[in-house]
């Protein structure tokens, strides 16, 4: 995965091995997308076995943070609620950023 910062952040396709790709696709392989390379025209999506661990943990995070925020809450110490919030807030925005990074990797079948 090559790319450089700034506004024109383009990421390699793995078809073409061409700068084609923008931000915007790559987020949206992030999300489970499929994007089409806008020079050969092939399909790509971000690596899903990484992409699975990675909502693996998003989901663990959300469930784990967010219970013990809500217990707290419930037995009346909203401080120690906040915090765990804080804590869940701060691991999704982290596996957020993370999910920027996932590689692409090529779609093999290109039935369309
Ligand atoms: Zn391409």
């Amino acid at each position: 995965m090559a790319f450089c910062f700034g506004v024109g952040m383009r990421f390699l396709c793995p078809h073409c091995q061409a700068s084609t790709l923008g931000l915007q696709a790559k987020l949206g392989a992030a999300l489970w997308g499929i994007v089409r390379c806008p020079d050969c025209q092939k399909r790509c999506c971000a690596q899903p076995l990484v992409l699975g661990a990675l909502y693996f943990l998003l989901v663990w995070d959300i469930l784990l943070f967010g219970y013990v925020s809500f217990v707290n809450y419930k037995t009346h110490d909203p401080i120690t609620s906040a915090v765990y919030l804080s804590v869940m807030v701060a691991g999704v925005a982290i596996l957020g950023f993370f999910a920027a990074y996932v590689p692409l990797v090529a779609m093999r079948s290109d039935t369309d």
